[in-house]
């Protein structure tokens, strides 16, 4: 039984706790980082790294079925998915030691094990105390379910799909989010039926509509079955497979059920409502500078209502870290954090969507303008098609930025830049895009929002 004291503790060694804690040793804190699993959590070992490097080999299998295209004699002839497994553990193995050689090298003190708070300055894992002048909890999420749907041999979650050894023939994705859209392309490219079962209206709902139809657009070219507006009733599985019922009376067979219906927060048994913070349907609630309503304990990442993003995660730890330093850093407000959907096509946003920024402006003073990549030569020349919509306030700011088509969320990096900057349509028209990019057509829709359009009329 021991007692350790730092500065800060950080709870959960995740996007958010890992970056929260290497900003506060940058600033001089004595920092502890309490992980009962691996450093990197989620996004690093079973979210955004190892689905990327899935959806990189089924571009590659794409690629080389559609090579003749490009006049280049290639075959497709299968998925080894031990190789796939063998290239997507690789990324993540490499990026691990990195994270972890960083840690070390910027002083911070690991400690292995389950945490659980016990007052507002301490932890307790095992039999030892770890106390810090500042707590940061940051453990996390979890993949969700819906009442009933009990996960278990071929009814599986994001999990359970990025350790698959095979490629299942048929496949109903249970949520047309962003993680399930993302499993239904990289299956539809390694060459399974998919199905989506969504029960709203729209694909990617969290997007502008023009953009969620186009996904479906393009989704229905690739052969990929959806069915919208309709809610999930029931499954059962057997030995050969599942057959999942929706309330309108049809049913799906497949081989698996993927359920992704969103993730819930990592907070339960850890102390957090016996140490008196205030808590909504399992999330912590902070005020906008990510301070719970205890003293000195603040919150960051997937537990904190809002969108479970890697990066936000990134922002709120080092935003906490410098917060608690005094340096009186500035919130970015959810809207205005990039969104990126890496399905084939992909999906880009920030700001407002168009329905929103009428909501909040009125129709009559805001412009939108869809700039087509058909007019764009980089889209052209890879072969996609797509668009680039952006919302403005007349005589103000760009508010929004949407995007559709084959590697667009590498254009976010601009888009981004452009919202949270408040930048007129005017201020970038003058700026130059290298040519031939895709980037060529986010100055194109500036240039039309300007009134000076160049390629277009
Ligand atoms: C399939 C999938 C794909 C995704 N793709 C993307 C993407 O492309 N881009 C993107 O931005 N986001 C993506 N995300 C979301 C992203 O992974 C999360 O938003 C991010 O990981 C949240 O960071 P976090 O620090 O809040 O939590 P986590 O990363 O979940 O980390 C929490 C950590 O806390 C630890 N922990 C929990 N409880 C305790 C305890 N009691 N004691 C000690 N340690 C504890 C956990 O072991 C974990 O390591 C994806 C998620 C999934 C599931």
């Amino acid at each position: 039984m021991s007692e350790q004291n730092f500065d800060i503790v950080v709870l959960g060694g995740g996007s958010g706790g890992y970056a929260a804690a290497l900003r506060a040793s940058e600033l001089g804190f004595t920092v502890g980082l309490i992980e009962k699993d691996k450093v990197g959590g989620t996004c690093l070992h079973r979210g955004c790294i190892p689905t990327k490097a899935l959806l990189h080999a089924a571009e590659v299998a794409d690629v080389s079925r559609d090579s003749a295209k490009y006049g280049i004699n290639a075959t497709f002839e299968g998925v080894d998915v031990a190789g796939v497994t063998s290239y997507r553990e690789g990324i993540v193995a490499k990026k691990y030691k990195g994270l972890v050689g960083l840690v070390k090298a910027r002083g911070i003190t690991t400690i292995e094990g389950a945490g659980r708070l016990i007052s507002p300055t301490t932890v307790q894992v095992g039999e030892d105390t770890i106390v810090g002048k500042h707590v940061i909890l940051a453990t996390g999420s979890y993949s969700r379910s819906l009442p009933g749907l009990e996960i278990g041999g071929r009814v599986i979650t994001s999990e359970q799909a990025l350790e698959l050894d095979f490629v299942p023939k048929k496949v109903v994705v249970l949520g047309g989010g962003v993680i399930g859209v993302e499993f239904a392309s990289v299956w539809k490219s390694f060459g399974a039926d998919v199905t989506i079962v969504e029960a709203l209206p729209h694909l990617v709902p969290n997007e502008d509509e023009s953009i969620s139809k186009s996904l479906e657009r393009a989704f229905r070219r690739r052969g990929i079955d959806f069915r919208l507006g309709v809610r999930f009733a029931g499954v059962t599985q057997n030995e050969d497979g599942v057959i999942v019922s929706l309330e309108n009376g049809d049913t799906v067979d497949a081989e698996l059920l993927l359920v992704a219906v969103g993730r819930g927060p990592s907070t339960a048994n850890l102390g957090y409502e016996e140490v008196g913070i205030t808590m909504d349907r399992g999330f912590v609630i902070t005020n906008e500078r990510l301070a719970t309503n205890v003293p000195g304990v603040y919150a960051v990442g997937d537990i904190v209502p809002g969108l479970q993003l890697a990066h936000r995660g990134f922002q709120q730890g080092i935003f906490v870290a410098e917060e608690i330093a005094g340096l009186n850093p500035v919130v970015i407000a959810d809207i205005n954090i990039p969104k990126v959907t890496y399905c084939d096509p992909e999906v880009a946003s920030v700001g407002l969507s168009e329905a929103k920024a009428v909501e909040q402006y009125g129709a009559e003073s805001i412009t939108t303008y869809d700039y087509s990549l058909a007019g764009n030569g980089k889209s052209e020349i890879i072969g996609t098609s797509g668009s680039v919509k952006v919302v403005r306030v007349n005589d103000g700011p760009v508010v929004g930025v949407h995007m559709i088509g084959a590697r667009v969320g590498e254009l976010i990096g601009e888009a981004q830049l452009i919202v949270n900057w408040e930048a007129y349509p005017e201020d970038i028209a003058p700026l130059i895009h290298a040519h031939p990019t895709q980037n060529e057509s986010l100055g194109e829709a500036f240039l039309y929002l300007a009134g000076r359009p160049l390629h277009t009329l």
